[in-house]
């Protein structure tokens, strides 16, 4: 299998291999899509992600079969460009960048200028004519290899650099002359030599080989790790390393480097994005240290900005990269984000892929692209991430409310934030954990503090621009983000910050508006999302290809409502015993609980029957016409039990019983083992009163709606925990009896189905034979993931990151269903159902039913419908319709 792919030049790119991102990584196939299509990339190879996973496999060793072939790939680039990788006279410099299959933003390493050493830097100097560039870039190499490679505190070396400026009375690194960089140099490989006790490398393979083997090695960083678990990548498909020619975009005030998009990567909006610097080198416009200028002049007029765009500054490169990005979108059928690089008047592209969106941007670019005749219908729905749905469908800030605007930054990422200021990552994590809504405030992020941009509801930084680390990674999580803002001023050490003339300290609230770059004082109202417009109809395609229905988990009607507004075809899951909770109720559910004996149950459950009707009721009204699975009380009793010696005392009161007997009674009701106790269909076939109550409130409120509306909704009577048909046959006579009483009582009859969940491994493999009491299954998978893996959902979260870490479970079982284990029973559960009763109703109610993953499996196996609570119903329903494409 080849294990390295040369690209550009007289590069073949026909191999299959060479486009397939899980092979090359993304960056790689890009490369070699742009060169086989004639765009200009300088030339370089791909070492595939096999390599990878095989280097991290034996313990970080090299085949000797990567070996020869990067050394063949090398002087493949050494023939295209005219020049040897090490020539003391004219050297080939490479960068070494790391390419996954998916874009992990500034998670792993990069390194540029490799190939200089004390021999080719003059080289370098004299074929470039430019020494002082040449010293330049020498001591950026010496300062990336290392922190990078050699893992040395880059902050040394940008201390020596700062020094120097000071002392010569710089502002701009532009200041700095040739001499004064060569000097620097001297100071940097003295700094390299105190840390490592060792001379910097001179050997520029062994600098090759250092800086891919860090690449490789980055794979395996915290804070990949950390982005792979927040993104749901797997920890086993390893990198790509991409060795490329440099190209150099600090040859002078006719170079240039930068990132533009295709379109407005935070609106959608159809006009060229970006930003460039010139005389700067790849990672000075993403790492936020000058602030960049804008590519085109419209943009720039709009922001009232004075630097000359590059529109203006350098107007044949631009009218080329112009035509690139023209080319790009025809070519890819999508927004591209590309880097790119002007050396003296020359464009080179250095990168192009998909370009991460907003949510707002990827609905209005989709909808836009039909419209376009760029895409169909089927292949917007396709575009558009199901869980990105989430960041469009929360508030954003009520346009009437007051704000005291404290100061504008940049809208790098939309929607509105308000919470507690914080100043560092681990606070915000801390504070969070707590409960407390934060706004991470910081000078500019960097991948050290994704944890606590997780954590926080909105991110604020003092500098950095639209690609900074903070802007791209808060888009890309969907947290609000106001970057850029200059005037924020931060003290560490007395955990104050400045704001204009405004003082704050940590713990002082503020709001942000990512959409518009404002900085407020205070919490400021927001206002419900809008769902018309592209969200709507993008959600139209989406129905019309869905097979699914989809449901929602709700029991109050203002969920049921909102549920319905986001297009929820009905209730997939009423947890009734979340209605025992209320205030109003909890001491008539405990007098139920402590009873002794029969008769003091039904006396309490003859006052809850009022109370469960009315709730029923209120809910049946929103969802008349639609199917309403109704589950009958599942948890464990001792649940509703009083803890506090005052609830006690008020029971007391209630029940004329003495506290002394209601705390013996509460301590018999204690369990080792709760959620495997006296639980689910085991509470209604030991107290089958308990269950004949809620029957009755259920059909009361069914025929109450039918008789005031003349529509009624289907109830599906849903009994949970069963293992065995019996179970289900007793509480299903249970409930017809019920039925019965109350259509002779009411003289009206509606249709109803009782049926059961699926959550014990017993209950999918008797399925067929349960089948021939329940009208429908449902799959709790929560229970059911719960029970096959005999892992408690309820203590799992201590150890569960862990595994995922080691790559045990590729994700967290309780959030992306099992799909090879517990899927293995939904399957057959499925299947053995459908063989006792043709026509049985097959849905899903556990969490799993708003997953995206989780859903496509479902489509899989020909459920009915999934279920999800409210928000995520636009979610399954996008969901659902990219499974049955
Ligand atoms: C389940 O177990 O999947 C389920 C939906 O029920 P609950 O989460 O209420 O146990
Ligand atoms: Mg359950």
């Amino acid at each position: 299998m080849q294990t390295v792919y040369p690209f550009g030049g007289s590069a073949a790119h026909s191999d299959p291999r060479q486009k397939d991102k899980t092979i090359v990584g993304g960056k790689g196939a890009n490369l070699a899509e742009m060169a086989s299509i004639g765009l200009p990339v300088p030339p370089g190879f791909t070492i595939t992600t096999e390599e990878c996973v095989a280097y991290l496999n034996d313990g970080g060793d090299f085949s000797e079969s990567l070996k020869a072939a990067a050394l063949d790939a090398l002087s493949h680039v050494e023939r295209t460009v005219g020049k040897r990788f090490g020539d003391p006279g004219d050297p080939l410099l490479v960068s070494v960048r790391s390419g996954a299959r998916v874009s992990m933003p500034g998670m792993m390493d990069t390194v540029l200028n490799l190939g200089l050493n004390d021999d080719t830097v003059t080289g370098l100097a004299q074929s470039s004519g430019d020494a002082r560039f040449a010293w330049d870039s020498y001591r950026r190499f010496i300062q990336m290899y290392s922190d990078v490679v050699l893992g040395i505190d880059h902050g040394l070396f940008e201390e020596a650099l700062e020094i120097v400026k000071e002392d010569n009375g710089f502002y701009n690194d532009t200041e700095m002359s040739s001499e004064h960089w060569q000097a620097l140099v001297g100071q940097y490989k003295g700094i390299v030599e105190q840390e490592l006790g060792r001379p910097f490398p001179q050997d520029v393979n062994a600098q090759l080989w250092g800086a891919i083997r860090a690449v490789f090695d980055s794979w395996d960083s915290d804070r990949a790790k950390v982005y792979r678990r927040l993104n749901d990548i797997p920890s086993d498909w390893g990198t790509a390393v991409n060795v490329q020619a440099m190209v150099f975009g600090n040859m002078g005030e006719t170079s240039a480097t930068g990132v533009a998009f295709t379109r407005d990567p935070a609106t959608g909006a159809r006009a060229y994005y970006g930003e460039y610097l010139i005389n700067a080198q790849g990672e000075d416009v993403v790492a936020g240290i000058r602030t960049p200028q804008y590519l085109t002049i419209a943009a720039r007029e709009a922001a009232g900005a004075k630097p000359l765009s590059m529109e203006e500054a350098l107007p044949e490169a631009y009218a080329e990269l112009a035509r690139v990005f023209d080319l790009l979108e025809l070519h890819y059928k999508d927004m591209q984000d590309i880097e790119f690089t002007v050396e003296r008047g020359k464009l080179w592209m250095l990168q192009t892929r998909s370009g991460k969106r907003t949510a707002k941007a990827a609905l209005k670019m989709a909808v836009d692209m039909v419209a376009e005749g760029l895409i169909d219908e089927r292949e917007a729905v396709r575009r558009v991430d199901p869980m990105a749905l989430d960041q469009l469908l929360h508030p954003t800030l009520d346009p009437e409310a007051e704000r005291n605007v404290l100061t504008t930054g940049l809208p790098a990422s939309p929607g509105a934030a308000a919470g507690k200021i914080v100043l560092d990552a681990d606070t915000a994590e801390q504070w969070a954990g707590r409960g407390e809504k934060v706004i991470l405030v910081r000078v500019e992020t960097s991948p050290e503090d994704i944890h606590g941009m997780h954590a926080a509801q909105g991110i604020l930084t003092a500098r950095g621009g639209m690609t900074s680390h903070a802007a791209v990674v808060a888009r890309g999580m969907g947290r609000p983000c106001v970057s850029g803002a200059g005037q924020v001023s931060i003290d560490r050490a007395t955990r104050t910050l400045r704001i204009g003339a405004t003082e704050l300290k940590e713990g002082d609230a503020i709001t942000l508006d990512g959409a518009t770059g404002q900085v407020m004082l205070g919490i400021v109202p927001t206002v419900e999302p809008e769902l018309a417009g592209d969200f709507g109809a993008l959600m139209v395609w989406a129905d019309k290809l869905r097979r699914m229905k989809v449901r929602t988990n709700a029991e109050t009607p203002d969920d049921c409502r909102m549920a319905r507004q986001f297009g929820a075809e009905g209730i997939g899951l009423c947890r009734t015993e979340h209605m025992f909770f209320e205030a109003s109720r909890i001491s008539l559910v405990r007098q139920m609980i402590l009873a002794e004996d029969e008769a003091g149950r039904r006396r309490a459950l003859e006052q809850l029957l009022p109370e469960q009707r009315a709730d029923f009721t209120a809910i049946f009204e929103v969802m008349a016409g639609l199917p309403c699975t109704i589950r009958l009380l599942d948890p464990p009793l001792h649940e509703f039990l009083p803890h506090a010696d005052e609830e006690f005392a008020e029971l007391a009161d209630a029940t004329g019983l003495g506290v002394d007997h209601l705390k013996r009674r509460a301590a018999e009701l204690h369990e080792f083992n709760p959620m495997l106790g006296h639980r689910g269909c085991r509470l209604g076939i030991t107290f089958p009163e308990i269950y004949a109550m809620q029957a009755r409130a259920i059909f009361e409120a069914v025929c109450a709606v039918k008789i005031a509306s003349g529509e009624a909704p289907l109830p599906e009577i849903m009994i949970p925990l069963v293992a065995t048909k019996r179970e289900l046959a007793l509480l299903k006579a249970v409930v017809d009896k019920e039925a019965e009483a109350v259509f002779a009582q009411t003289g009206t009859r509606v249709d109803y189905l009782v049926g059961t969940m699926i959550e014990l491994p017993r209950a999918a493999l008797m399925a067929g034979e349960i089948a021939e009491e329940a009208a429908f299954f449902s799959f709790g998978t929560n229970d059911l993931t719960q029970t096959t893996l005999g892992v408690s959902r309820d203590d799992a979260a201590r150890f569960l990151s862990v595994y995922v870490d080691k790559g045990i479970f590729p994700r967290d079982p309780f959030v992306s269903l099992d799909i090879e284990g517990v899927g293995q029973l939904v399957e057959l559960a499925a299947e053995r159902g459908r063989a006792t009763r043709g026509n049985i109703k097959l849905g899903i109610c556990g969490e799993h039913g708003g997953d995206p993953a989780s859903i496509a499996f479902c489509e899989k196996v020909g459920l009915d419908y999934v279920s999800a609570s409210p928000y995520r119903v636009p979610i399954a329903r996008l969901a659902a319709a990219q499974a049955a494409l």
